[in-house]
């Protein structure tokens, strides 16, 4: 198929999609070279990178079931690109009282969640103990479920307020019931665009160090990047580069989530005058190569549906992508940016839309542990038996723990 599809690529675009079809490594200039790929270089480019992923991770799509829990939106950091924070004046501004977030945990297991995905505004007023008390009380009351939780930027916050070295401090977040960190506040790993986005987040060169730290002591991380707004392609294969480089020397990443920049309603976009976020095509570049640039080093490529919506979703698991992210149950930092897709997707949604284009919807934890098949739609169940299946997954999970 490729032989046929060759008479409309690009000749330097074919050889670099004809290495990565022979298992080579995706140098970041060839992929930088994919990032601008157009017309049929394009559609050549999703057939390779979807090739790459049914070999490699076969043609089940996975999802998690979980719930945001943001528990505060105040936050004094100012990132350009960010509709969510508020000033502590502000009317709609809020702060959850630790009752305020079991319940909230409480509503997601009744929803059939098994993780829970926290992160929230830098306030000013809180440190580290506020953190890891908030992460006690979840896990004592549900302790059957994953607490995803704290951005680098919120680790960093957290560490700069104890008097611990940064393993001392993870490893405490660790033994209170942390049991990943979402990859977030990554935006570009580029000093020159941080410091327009936000002049005040951490830098490239911390970013890496919590991650690279997380990752010896044992505690998995996500991976991410935000492009749309100021970044160029050899920023995006520089990101991707680091990513790589930091996977092959502590493998603890989970997944690589590409993240369209929402424009409508910040800064960045108003003031700064950014592009208005990704065209369609640059959603399914992007997802393309990295299936093709990660390949053999992460292996789930997630599509995220509140920036893409669902039938670009569709698209991009057909160009590289094996994951469609979690149920969420409630969003708002894409929202309030200005994303118009919702802030659930059930699983039932999941799975027709999986189905929708032929392939396998498997629910998964947040460390992409197989729970569920449904190969058959008449054999899926019904509301009440998944959450008896879950109880009894968790029971069977805590019998072998003790
Ligand atoms: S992106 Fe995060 S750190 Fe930046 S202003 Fe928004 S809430 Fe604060």
């Amino acid at each position: 198929m490729f032989e046929a599809m060759k008479k409309t690529v690009h000749p330097e675009v074919a050889r670099i999609l004809e290495a990565c079809l022979e298992g080579r490594e995706l140098p970041e200039a060839d992929a930088e070279r994919l990032l601008v790929a157009e017309g049929g270089d394009l559609h050549a480019l999703m057939w390779a990178a979807d090739t790459v992923r049914r070999d490699d991770v076969g043609d089940d799509v996975t999802y998690v079931v979980c719930r945001n829990v943001n528990f505060t939106n105040v936050c004094y950091v100012g990132c350009s690109f960010c509709g969510f924070a508020r000033h502590k004046h502000q009317s709609d501004a809020y702060d959850h009282d630790i009752s305020t977030l079991l319940d909230k945990c409480a509503e997601a297991i009744e929803r059939g969640a098994t993780e829970i995905c926290m992160q929230g505004g830098i306030h000013p007023k809180k440190n580290h103990d506020d953190y890891r008390r908030v992460v006690l009380a979840i896990k004592e009351r549900f302790p059957e479920l994953h607490l995803h939780a704290f951005s680098p930027e919120e680790i960093d916050w957290g560490h700069r307020k104890s008097d611990m070295e940064l393993q001392d401090y993870l490893q405490w977040l660790m033994d209170a019931g942390v049991g990943s960190l979402p990859g977030t506040a990554a935006e570009i790993l580029d000093d020159e665009i941080r410091d327009i986005l936000s002049p005040r987040k951490i830098k490239t060169q911390r970013w890496v160090e919590i991650i690279r730290t997380a990752h010896g002591l044992g505690l998995p991380t996500t991976s991410t990047l935000m492009y749309g707004h100021i970044e160029q392609p050899r920023h995006v294969a520089a990101h991707l580069g680091l990513i790589r480089e930091i996977q092959k020397e502590t493998g603890g990443f989970t997944e690589f989530v590409p993240l369209g920049y929402i424009h409508e309603m910040n800064d960045l976009y108003n003031v700064l005058g950014s592009r208005p976020g990704s065209t369609a095509f640059e959603d399914l570049r992007l997802v393309a190569v990295s299936r093709l640039f990660m390949r053999s080093h992460i292996q789930n490529i997630q599509v995220s549906w509140v920036k893409m919506g669902h039938k670009l979703g569709q698209m991009a698991l057909s160009a590289g992508a094996n994951d469609f992210g979690g149920t969420l149950m409630e969003e708002s930092i894409s929202r309030e940016s200005g994303s118009q897709f919702g802030e659930n997707t059930s699983p039932e949604d999941f799975r027709r839309l999986i189905r929708e284009i032929g392939r396998t919807p498997v629910e998964r934890s947040t460390l992409y542990r197989s729970l569920r098949r449904f190969d058959d739609p008449a054999l899926d169940p019904a509301d009440a038996e998944d959450k008896a299946f879950r109880a009894s997954e968790e029971a069977s999970r805590l019998s072998v723990a003790l």
